[in-house]
């Protein structure tokens, strides 16, 4: 999906997160996850198992497509959570996705 397709809130979200302005996850909060009914993540169908998108509603998305190959992802290869910019202080789930995602690379 290139930029000028993407959702305005997408878009908007991508360019805060780029720019920095959302903090790394603390400590104490890191372990609070996102949930898929979330306000966020309803606006960017967050789900924590890629294989569980709807592929009719989001034709861009691949299989291979998961949270922590996006550029996106805050953590290892090897966590099962992490952070992510779009969520703020939430983890995500390593192997979900959603709209926003962007390949690393
Ligand atoms: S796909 Fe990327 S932007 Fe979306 S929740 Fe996962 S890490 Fe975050």
């Amino acid at each position: 999906m290139t930029p000028q397709r993407l959702p305005r809130r997408v878009f908007l979200l991508r360019t805060v997160a780029s720019g920095g302005l959302l903090a790394a996850a603390s400590a104490s909060q890191a372990q609070t996850q996102v949930e898929e009914t979330d306000e966020a993540a309803v606006a960017l169908g967050y789900k924590r198992d890629t294989s569980k998108v709807d592929a009719k509603k989001y034709a861009t998305h691949q299989p291979d497509q998961k949270c922590k190959n996006c550029q996106f992802w805050q953590g290892s290869v090897t966590d099962a959570t992490g952070g992510c910019a779009m969520f703020g202080r939430k983890h995500i789930a390593a192997n979900g996705w959603c709209l926003a995602y962007k390949k690393i690379g």
